[in-house]
């Protein structure tokens, strides 16, 4: 579905988390206004359309609620022309309660983003976040009560957390039955108190091959419960790529593109195992499948010598064929130990 954002950098938010910067992670500095809205969609968007307008980086249902209409007011001569399918917000589970739910269903907002972040009492604690996992399941329950999609952001590797938190995070987030998920290994951002925290010694954050590993699993987790994951990492701007905003953590630009090919390598090593050194992809899955900078293939032909894989349309997405037949390589990608 095609997102049209806008950033309210830290509106509405009742204090500042551990990790936090928005201005950093969107790359927009100054917050939207209301009125900046009307004129920069009449730039993008198309005759008709269903996508969605996104209200990002802050928490939306926490400012005023007349700077919350001021913005849908904005929005409504799109939704009522057909060019636009419906409103987007992210906010914080503690900013849902009834009677914010039902100001989003009446003026137009269809998705929903509670960034959950973890549901384990010591991370949410050490992160400033300001209330219990309870209030995840309270708001999510809400929100699809409401008839509204459900999206939940997940930060593996925050302070008290780890890959085994981020593996219960994960199955406290499935059971609530999201619409989709997205997915953020924690990185620590200069300027915040995560990273004095970490200059302190008091944090440790993953390193990349462990970001990898542990959020290649989370997707794998997700595709067996049928969740979609709409975005692994954070995404690249200027200052996290040029590194003068992040003081360390897992940052790559390239970070989903690792996590899926993680678990291509898995599955071609499970095909290789039997013998397989001949495998075809669909040509969209082909960079995935050789990994970033053929990362996968250097892996493989040292392992097991001899290994070729080819382009072929006829392929289905997300599937591999060798000599034995076609595989999606989610069946493929488990873990063997
Ligand atoms: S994580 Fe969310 S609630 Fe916390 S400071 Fe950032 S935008 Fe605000």
């Amino acid at each position: 579905m095609q997102v049209y954002p806008f950033f309210v950098t830290h509106a509405g938010c009742p204090q500042r988390c551990l990790f936090c910067r928005q201005e950093v992670i969107s790359g927009v500095g100054d917050s939207a206004q209301p009125g900046d809205v009307g004129a920069a969609l009449e730039k993008v968007l198309p005759e008709r359309g269903d996508g969605e307008v996104a209200f990002y980086g802050g928490s939306f249902t926490l400012q005023p609620a007349a700077r919350q209409i001021a913005f849908f007011e904005a929005v409504r001569p799109y939704l009522e022309s057909g060019r636009l399918g419906g409103i987007r917000i992210s906010t914080r589970p503690d900013g849902l309660d009834p009677s914010q739910v039902d100001l989003l269903r009446r003026h137009g907002v269809r998705t929903v983003e509670i960034g959950c972040q973890s549901f384990a009492p010591e991370v949410l604690e050490t992160c400033r976040r300001g209330y219990q996992a309870e209030a995840v399941v309270q708001a999510a329950a809400r929100v699809r009560a409401a008839g509204l999609r459900l999206g939940l952001q997940l930060m593996p590797g925050l302070p008290g957390g780890g890959p085994r938190e981020a593996f219960e995070s994960l199955a406290r987030a499935l059971a609530l039955k999201p619409d989709f998920l997205r997915i953020y290994p924690a990185v620590v951002l200069k300027g915040t108190g995560l990273e004095r925290l970490w200059r302190q010694g008091g944090f440790r954050p993953l390193e990349l091959e462990e970001a990898v590993e542990v959020c290649a699993e989370m997707l794998w987790i997700c595709h067996g419960a049928g969740v979609p994951v709409i975005r692994m990492g954070l995404q690249a701007t200027t200052g996290l790529n040029d590194g003068s905003v992040i003081a360390a953590g897992p940052y790559h630009p390239a970070f989903g593109q690792l996590v899926r090919s993680q678990l291509w390598q898995r599955a071609l090593r499970r095909a290789t195992l039997q013998g397989e050194c001949e495998i075809s992809v669909h040509p969209a899955d082909f960079s995935d499948a050789i990994g970033h900078r053929r990362k996968n293939l250097q892996v493989l032909q040292s392992e097991f010598g001899f290994i070729e894989i080819t382009r072929d349309e006829r392929i289905p997405r997300g599937a591999l064929a060798c000599s034995r037949g076609r595989f999606p390589i989610m069946d493929l990608a488990f873990y063997e130990d």
